[in-house]
């Protein structure tokens, strides 16, 4: 039969944990002749221990277990920490030590509810046969080391459920790592993407660097003051030709050089005659149609390009007017490209042809050649931004004047010619030079614009304010022929409509509206018609989510593409991604069905109680909603 220090010195360390936070030890003590029982409790962060010699263990023997040999003994403890026969009682009213208290003071608040002693009860293999073993609180701060140093090293996850937790824990950490791979993996595209998209910039500022470069002729570009005084040249020459531009004008020896002379002609042939033409006329100025014949026979000669955006024009009266097909034949649809455009893009050739079917030039006795100035600056002032950019404002002219044409806006609030046109103009500019980041952006960041505009609707400012600078040179003054009085309710109507596509104020306007028509019965005071352009051009702003799929799709993509790259600043500055920005979170049908429920459905039923044509785009709205709820890309 082994002795007890035989038998002790023979047996590994046993471990459990009982109630998921206390973990026991039973194991050889540090001078290898006694028990040694260790706990620690990771609720309080408190250690306790036992050393009992052979003489404390021997009453302790005969409790356990029937056998009255060490082996015995030894194994029913073995056997307790095996399979879940321990189980920890604590035990206060113990005044703590003096070290406890410095514990619990150094232990975030814990050390209050630190236990002076711990009983540790273990069951025997034998029914009714327990012992009880107290273990005092002790001060060594090393307990808690040791005990995880000896699960690690031993491996000993005794009881099937401490396996459980283990397996569940490294489960968690897994997936943690491999959204975390995810996330990183989506960043490392995102960054793919801008590196590229800025290669291409590069490459459209370097190509047009060497087009401004090859104007300036042969003089050295090494020779800095050489070209400074070159360009001041050039600028001189420009100020002093009368009435002409001080920017770059590529109409300025009407021969419509940079643009395409005969796509012109074939426009205005669509919507005018030669008859109704006449080359001294300031109207006239630039192009003069052709005959039904010759236009005819010019349409045959188009190539497949050109065809499309001929058939694109066709529809310019209807809701599914493809501004894509016009911007892809003009200048393709490359985001990037769109602040160049030296023949011009969707938006000189939408409103181009706008003008010539309303007639506005003879109407208004406007100059074709300013006309054709002011619509070319304006399409180079947008910037080449994935969804603020030019052929998002071609897309909103081309739906704003359904809306009052087709939609009936022009009857129901007896609209005159002047606000059609004015209305016109508002939808052209109304995101002109927009930076591709949203007014929260400006105000949170103190930006210069936010500044400028005491945080109040900062873009749609921007937007008005700058085209009307930009007016200020007779080059680019479209409404010198106006009277006064015409001007400023141009101007008027212009500032209302485009300062009410800030989103900010979008619940304002449904509320004013829908006070409005309970008033009364017609919509046609002066106040009335203004209210109604302004939701006519809020309408045609985020009338893309009321588009057939296959034209309000691209612009998701369009719209999702900016706001993560808005996204990708803010992350880069620190700060917080605004909702739906994070493209490390994708959640674009989400979003999309969120902005359809909650903004454009409602706003959208309110326009067809008011203009009961438009009560079709509800039903798209629902369908383009339906496609999201069955591909959810989060
Ligand atoms: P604007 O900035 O003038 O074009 O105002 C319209 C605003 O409506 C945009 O800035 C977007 O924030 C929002 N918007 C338009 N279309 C969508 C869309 N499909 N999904 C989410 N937001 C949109
Ligand atoms: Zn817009």
């Amino acid at each position: 039969m082994s002795s007890f220090k035989d038998q002790l010195q023979r047996e590994v360390c046993v471990y459990t944990i009982c109630d998921s936070t206390v973990s026991v030890m039973a194991g050889m003590s540090d001078t290898a002749d006694e028990l040694a029982l260790r706990a620690y409790d990771s609720t309080t962060g408190a250690s306790y221990l036992c050393q009992l010699s052979e003489s404390a263990l021997l009453q302790m023997q005969s409790s356990l277990t029937d056998q009255p040999d060490w082996a015995s003994f030894f194994l029913a403890i073995h056997n307790a920490f095996h399979s879940g026969g321990v189980s920890v009682n604590r035990v206060e009213g113990r005044p703590v030590p003096a070290a406890a208290a410095a514990f619990s003071a150094a232990g975030a608040d814990r050390g209050s509810n630190v236990a002076s002693s711990l009983e540790v009860q273990c069951i025997g293999g034998v029914k009714g046969k327990y012992a009880v073993f107290i273990l005092d609180y002790t001060a060594d701060g090393q307990q808690r080391y040791i005990m995880e140093h000896l699960v690690r090293s031993h491996a000993t996850y005794c009881h099937p459920k401490e396996f459980e937790q283990r397996l569940a824990r490294l489960r968690t950490e897994e997936e943690a790592a491999r959204a975390k791979r995810d996330g990183l993996d989506r960043e490392l595209v995102a960054l793919n993407e801008n590196l590229t998209r800025n290669r291409e910039k590069l490459k459209i500022y370097l190509d047009r660097k060497a087009e401004l470069l090859a104007t300036l002729g042969t003089h050295s570009t090494d020779n800095t003051d050489n070209l400074w005084k070159l360009i001041k040249e050039k600028e001189q020459k420009a100020v002093d030709e009368n009435n002409q531009s001080q920017l770059a004008n590529p109409l300025r020896d009407r021969r419509c050089k940079d643009f395409d002379p005969l796509l012109l002609r074939m426009i205005k042939s669509l919507y005018l005659s030669p008859e109704q033409c006449d080359s001294s006329s300031p109207a006239d100025r630039v192009v003069m149609p052709f005959s039904q014949a010759e236009l005819a026979a010019q349409v045959g000669l188009l190539d497949d390009k050109r065809a499309a955006l001929w058939r694109a024009l066709g529809t310019i009266d209807s809701w599914n007017f493809r501004v894509f097909d016009i911007q892809c034949a003009m200048s393709g649809d490359d985001y990037l490209s769109l602040s160049f455009q030296p023949n011009g893009g969707s938006l000189f050739v939408t409103l181009y042809a706008l003008f010539c079917k309303n007639d506005f030039l003879h109407r208004f006795n406007i100059d074709e050649q300013v006309a054709l100035n002011w619509i070319s600056a304006v399409e180079a002032g947008y910037h080449g931004n994935p969804y603020h950019n030019s052929m998002h404002a071609a897309d909103v002219l081309q739906i704003t004047y359904f809306i009052i044409i087709c939609g009936g806006l022009k009857k129901r609030c007896e609209l005159s010619d002047l606000q059609v046109f004015a209305a016109l103009l508002a939808a052209a500019i109304h995101d002109f030079d927009h930076p591709g980041i949203n007014n929260n952006f400006h105000i949170k960041t103190s930006s210069h614009l936010a500044t400028l505009y005491n945080d109040r609707s900062v873009l749609e400012n921007l937007h008005v304010s700058s085209v009307f600078e930009l007016m200020k040179n007779p080059a680019f003054d479209l409404l010198s022929s106006f009277s006064a009085a015409e001007r400023h309710e141009i101007r008027d109507t212009m500032i209302e409509m485009v300062l009410a596509t800030d989103m900010g104020s979008h619940g304002k306007y449904v509320a004013s509206l829908k006070g409005k028509m309970q008033e009364r019965s017609t919509f046609t005071k002066p106040e009335e018609q203004v209210l109604g352009l302004a939701i006519a051009l809020k309408m045609a702003d985020v009338s893309n989510c009321g588009r057939p799929l296959d034209i309000y799709l691209p612009w998701g993509a369009k719209v999702s593409d900016e706001f993560y790259q808005q996204g990708d600043r803010e992350r880069n500055r620190g700060l917080d991604c605004s909702p739906f920005m994070n493209r490390l979170e994708p959640n674009l049908a989400k979003s999309q069905i969120a902005f359809m429920t909650y903004i454009i459905s409602p706003f959208f039923e309110q326009i067809a109680e008011l203009l009961p044509d438009m009560r079709f785009a509800v039903g798209l709205v629902e369908e383009n909603k339906a496609y999201w709820a069955c591909h959810d890309d989060s």
